[in-house]
């Protein structure tokens, strides 16, 4: 599909309300997959969370309204944040309202690596990863979140793999022969993501590979901002099943959508990011790579995985 030119969401608010929805979808995904108990808060609870002062600022000067929503000044003025540790003996959801608020007082227009939580907690030890993987496919074969998509897809596409994986790459999303096969990473672009797989003598069965969509967007176009809100909390319920060591984003709209960052590519490539404990590797979408086939691109992807391959042996 068309190399892609990601558009991360222009609304602050919108996406600090995003990723406080993926993280309430985490959790309740978590808890579904047996990874975590999510205790439900009580109504003291959640009445204690509403009234407790949402930072050191005086109200006229704190961003967070009465609901426990932003204000835009808030996500222009870095401040205190709350107690984190004390919110976290309250409930999951003032967890969840501490974490969104220190979000908002360190909002940066360049890297921001969520790193909320690390893979590999203690609880996802025990699960039956193929079983946990399957439970997730079986929710998305059933999901509309973007009616669009769900509308005009053949087939979702989850991803496959290896679920004990150490590397896995994260696409875009499903072009043409994906949504017709349901399988990540087949047509053109697949084959030759096989081969720089096989470049650094590892096999496709060794890896995990899957996007940042689950569905084919009409006409290969760019994900909306919105739905690829909408399919992360899979993507990461996934990795918090396989507990990677190396994640290799293909491309700038995985990259970003990710990382979290406007920056483009070419910028962001080359170089590992620290994410939830793994590495994280930006290289070329194997699309751009047919379309630019040139030994210098060629020679910076190979480049690239080869440190993935480096770090992976390292993780051993
Ligand atoms: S793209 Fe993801 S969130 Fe949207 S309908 Fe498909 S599976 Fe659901």
């Amino acid at each position: 599909m068309t190399e892609p030119r990601p558009d991360a969401p222009s609304d602050p608010c919108r996406e600090i309300g995003s990723i406080a929805a993926g993280l309430r979808a985490r959790l309740e995904g978590e808890s579904r997959a047996g990874l975590a108990a999510v205790r439900r808060a009580t109504p003291a609870e959640v009445e204690a969370a509403k009234n407790a002062p949402k930072c050191g600022m005086r109200s006229a000067e704190c961003g967070m309204n009465g609901n426990g929503r932003l204000s835009h000044s808030a996500l222009r003025t870095p401040h205190s944040a709350p107690d984190s540790a004390e919110a976290a003996r309250a409930s999951p959801e003032a967890v969840a309202g501490a974490l969104k608020h220190e979000l908002a007082a360190h909002v940066h227009p360049a890297v921001r690596t969520l790193d909320l939580f690390e893979f590999g907690s203690a609880e996802a030890e025990n699960v039956n990863r193929d079983e946990a993987l399957a439970r997730i496919a079986a929710e998305v074969a059933v999901c509309d979140r973007c009616r669009e998509l769900a509308a005009s897809r053949t087939h979702t596409v989850p991803g496959q793999g290896s679920p004990h994986a150490k590397l896995v790459f994260v696409g875009e999303g499903p072009g043409e022969e994906e949504d017709r096969q349901g399988l990540a990473f087949v047509g053109r672009a697949g084959e030759l993501l096989t081969k720089m797989i096989e470049a650094i003598a590892l096999a496709r069965e060794q890896v995990f590979i899957c996007n940042i969509i689950k569905c084919r967007p009409p006409a290969n176009r760019t994900p909306m901002p919105d739905e690829a809100s909408n399919c992360m909390p899979y993507l990461m319920r996934q990795l918090e099943i396989i507990r990677p060591k190396v994640i290799c984003a293909l491309g700038g709209t995985a990259a970003k959508w990710l990382l979290q960052t406007h920056d483009g590519i070419t910028r962001l490539r080359g170089r590992f990011y620290p994410y939830r404990g793994a590495q994280l590797m930006p290289t070329f979408h194997p699309a751009y790579v047919l379309r630019n086939y040139t030994p210098d691109t060629r020679r910076k992807v190979y480049d690239d995985l080869l440190k993935v391959k480096a770090a992976m042996d390292e993780a051993k």
